[in-house]
């Protein structure tokens, strides 16, 4: 297993600048960088895993050590299928904490050499999130600065 490899999972509808904010973040830091969008059956997704996957694309490009990837199952298995020891999450609010340490520890008993590392995003992306950004496509409110141009172009097609 490698620790310059790194996975970034999540579901990524759609990528907002804070997602980028940690993509850049984690770039710096791991030699490769697998953006990995999860494909949940349970869930009614706002953009289908295509879409999802073709914006990453598009606005990674400029980033030539990510990739964009998607997986189903345990992420354990699909970081051990790609051989990657760690995991990149971000950490926004102190709400996001509970739930990211319950998800780190049970990942870490099903596969003890995996180490989840945290990053903050910039200040201006704390109360950011994908939840937010579809709310407030959904009501026709401004999205600058909160997602790329390509993410709102698609989000104002996908909502009218
Ligand atoms: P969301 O919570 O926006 O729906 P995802 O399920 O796609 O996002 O989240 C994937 C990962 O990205 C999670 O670790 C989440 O905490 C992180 N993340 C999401 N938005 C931000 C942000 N604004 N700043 C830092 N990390 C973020």
């Amino acid at each position: 297993m490698n620790t310059s490899l790194a996975i970034y999972p999540g579901s990524f509808d759609p990528v907002t600048n804070g997602h980028l904010d940690l993509i850049e973040r984690g770039a710096k830091i791991f030699g490769r960088l697998i953006v990995a969008v999860l494909r949940n059956a349970d869930k009614q997704p706002l953009f289908t895993v295509d879409e999802r996957v073709e914006m990453l694309r598009e606005v990674t490009r400029s980033f030539p050590t990510v990739e964009v990837d998607v997986f189903e199952g345990l992420l354990v298995d699909y970081a051990r299928r790609r051989g990657a020891q760690v995991i990149l999450r971000g950490i926004r609010a102190i709400s996001d904490y509970e739930y990211e340490l319950q998800m780190a520890l049970m990942n870490r008993k099903l596969e003890p050499s995996l180490e989840i590392v945290f990053m903050m995003p910039a200040e201006s992306y704390i109360y950011l999130s994908a939840h937010v950004v579809r709310e407030i496509a959904q009501f026709g409110g401004p999205l600058t600065g909160l997602v790329p141009p390509v993410v709102e172009r698609r989000l104002r097609a996908k909502v009218s």
